[in-house]
């Protein structure tokens, strides 16, 4: 749709400008992601202008649909991301990584009128997903898991002694 995920920056009034969309499947499928099925996002974005700052704050919530790397089944997946930013004119690549609490500064052109923000969503969004993307336990299709489930476990062993600092796990067990 015209519009979603732009930022007039010439037609910002000073002050508090908002705006909210809504991402869906075909949001990924224009990045050409397979991984991600489906999605349901909504993106509430809240823009202040003062003089030359222009600051964004873009909440984006909901959901994304994966497969999951047990089953294979559909997993779907909250989605809970805060994007802060400092958009700043001029042509500097912005060379030092935030710190924590602090807003990642984006350069752009003078010339450029607005800001599209669907790249910054797409790419903040496929980094809040884990890397292991797998069902609760018990919670995997049974009739894959007939198939899948051998081989798979051991995997999944690996990785608990990846993780098996935390003592917690330990005391689940013994509760079981
Ligand atoms: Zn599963």
């Amino acid at each position: 749709m015209n519009g979603e995920f732009i930022i007039p920056l010439n037609g910002l009034a000073a002050g508090e400008n908002e705006f909210s969309w809504h991402a869906g499947k075909e949001f990924f499928e224009d990045f050409e992601n397979s991984e991600i099925l489906d999605a349901q996002l909504d993106a509430d974005v809240r823009v202040e202008k003062s003089g030359r700052y222009i600051g964004v704050d873009c909440y984006v919530e909901g959901e994304v649909v994966v497969e999951c790397d047990r089953c294979l089944d559909d997993l779907v997946m909250p989605v809970d991301v805060e994007i802060r930013l400092s958009v700043k004119y001029g042509s500097e690549e912005s060379s030092e990584e935030p710190q924590p609490g602090e807003r990642e500064v984006i350069f752009i052109p003078e010339t450029q009128a607005e800001l599209d923000m669907s790249q910054i969503i797409y790419d903040y969004v496929c980094l809040s997903l884990p890397m292991q993307r797998v069902h609760e336990d018990g919670e995997c299709n049974p009739e894959a898991m007939k198939y899948y489930g051998g081989a798979v476990e051991e995997v999944e062993d690996e990785a608990g002694a990846d993780a098996g600092e935390n003592p917690f796990a330990a005391l689940k067990d013994m509760f079981r």
